[in-house]
């Protein structure tokens, strides 16, 4: 990716480009350690901007008829079809992740999402019209917020952006994004397609910058009616303090510890090509990856060998090439954090099966990494990596096994791996996450709501239920009562 990329500059709203009059920052190429582009990022005044072109957008875009919009986003689904092959390959260069991951999971990821929410959007559900008091009737509007402030992370770029954008525009609200300062090509090159698709001005504006100035000039709009946030635990928190101040509706994705649980009578290669798989995808950066694997007693020895066996096998290399499994992390401060985790575990008595290095060549690369021996109170254990490493610890009770599932303070996603019905149902049910997988770990669809339980956040992305972020409810009763003087108000004052 060239910075030419994006020649009249890394902001888009009110239906244009702009040069950002904010700092510049240099971003580096995670696979090489070399300068990659220069992003301009916007200043306070240019969020101010965004959310005034949103503004005005909101009017006419929210009395559309809900075919109308489900249009604009058929076409826009097209629009970014024919971008695939360009958003694949700049969600690598910008991310590191492998050409596979962009080419193969986020792109389609991506369309099917745009697809999903055009046929959404015809289909904003409320309760039937009904008579509640007697003489009267009550019915159900679902309506839009207004202007919507969203901020995503950089593990999923071009992901991210659509599911805060999608479900949003569907309702009927306009939006302004503002991607991590990392990686905002690809949500730029989605307002292009938005733009092609013929999808009026100020409906999807994109500002680029860091969390402090231009997600916090976001956040604080007086003009924002809510805050859709996916990033860590500990920034969304911060900004439901601020969004506080105004008292204005959030809604945070945040940070996972997702457990693996392997009773006795699982399918053991099954669980450990799954282990692997769902720990190390997207390098480990994702929120809802495998990261504490609890397995019986009786196939621990079994299971350990076999996935540090898959891992050795996993080729860590040039993201660009198609032969590679897993591509750079994000950058060198994230490489050092992932490694310093691994070291201190190591420190505390934890063993390193597999990988727990840095490949020996420029750029962010990482080794899958599995761990045995450390306690579950550790920092390996309770706290996000975001990396490419897997702790497997044993246990001997189901009872213990649900219980060491739930011991972090994160609920974003779990799995599951038996084939004892009864068993499943208990881990499903018992298991306190947003999402739990029976004999499977990562699949996400457009059609099913992901958002976590405890200190992974609160609402949903995805599927219908996104809407109960995206819409106000409003009541509407209607009386047909022609007396003059109503039963009820008898108690407030006499009939006279
Ligand atoms: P992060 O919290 O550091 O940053 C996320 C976004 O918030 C970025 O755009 C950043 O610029 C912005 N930000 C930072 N400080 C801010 C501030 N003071 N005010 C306003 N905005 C601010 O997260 P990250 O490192 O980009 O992403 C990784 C995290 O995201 C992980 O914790 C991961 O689990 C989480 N995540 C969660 C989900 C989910 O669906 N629950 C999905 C993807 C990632």
């Amino acid at each position: 990716m060239a910075s030419t990329d994006f020649p009249h500059g890394h902001q888009y709203f009110a239906g244009a480009y702009h040069r950002g009059s904010g700092e510049t920052i240099t971003r580096i190429n995670p696979a090489t350690g070399e300068p990659l582009l220069e992003i301009d990022t916007a200043s306070p005044e240019q969020v101010d901007a965004a959310v005034n072109a949103a503004a005005t957008a909101f009017g006419p875009w929210s009395k559309l008829t809900p075919a109308e919009r489900s249009g604009h986003l058929l076409a826009l689904a097209d629009e970014v079809e024919a971008r695939a092959e360009q958003l694949a390959a700049l969600e690598t260069a910008q991310t590191g992740k492998s050409i596979r991951m962009s080419t193969e999971f986020d792109v389609p990821g991506t369309i099917d999402n745009v697809r999903f929410f055009a046929g959404a959007a015809r289909n904003l559900q409320g309760l039937a019209a009904g008579d509640y008091l007697g003489n009267s009737t009550s019915m159900i509007r679902r309506e839009p917020i207004g202007v919507i402030g969203s901020i995503a992370p950089w593990n999923y770029p071009l992901q991210m952006a659509a599911w805060k954008i999608l479900p949003a525009i569907a309702a009927g609200n306009t939006i302004v994004l503002k991607p991590s300062e990392m990686t905002p090509g690809t949500s730029l090159l989605f307002a292009e397609a938005a733009h092609a698709a013929g999808l009026p001005d100020g409906v999807i504006n994109i500002v680029v910058g860091t969390g402090p100035v231009v997600g916090e000039a976001l956040v604080r709009h007086e003009l924002v009616r809510m805050t859709s946030f996916t990033g860590s635990t500990a920034v969304g928190r911060h900004i439901m303090a601020l969004a506080a101040e105004s008292g204005t509706r959030v809604h945070l994705e945040l940070g996972g510890k997702a457990p693996f649980v392997v009773f006795a009578d699982a399918d053991l290669n099954a669980a450990a090509h799954g282990a692997v798989a769902a720990c190390t995808i997207n390098g480990g950066q994702d929120c809802t990856a495998a990261t504490r694997a609890y397995v019986h007693r009786s196939r621990f020895d079994e299971f350990v060998a076999r996935v540090a066996e898959l891992m050795e096998a996993m080729v860590v290399g040039d993201p660009t090439d198609p032969g590679t499994d897993m591509g750079a992390l994000i950058s060198q401060a994230h490489l050092d954090k992932v490694d310093s985790m691994v070291q201190a575990a190591v420190r505390d008595g934890a063993q390193v099966i597999a990988g727990g290095r840095r490949e020996a060549r420029p750029g962010n690369f990482y080794r899958p990494t599995l761990i045995t021996a450390a306690a579950q109170d550790s920092a390996i254990v309770q706290d996000e990596v975001f990396g490419p490493v897997l702790t497997v610890l044993p246990f001997d009770e189901v009872d213990q096994a649900l219980e060491l599932a739930n011991d972090t303070p994160y609920g974003l996603a779990a799995s599951a791996w038996t084939k004892d019905l009864d068993l499943a149902l208990r881990a499903s049910a018992e298991i306190q996450a947003g999402c739990v997988w029976i004999n499977e770990h990562i699949p996400i669809i457009s059609d099913m709501p992901h958002g976590g339980y405890k200190a992974s956040g609160m609402g949903k992305d995805m599927s219908q239920y996104s809407f109960d972020e995206y819409t106000n409810i409003k009541h509407v009763l209607i009386s047909h009562d022609t007396a003059t003087h109503r039963d009820w108000q008898d108690t407030v004052f006499r009939a006279r």
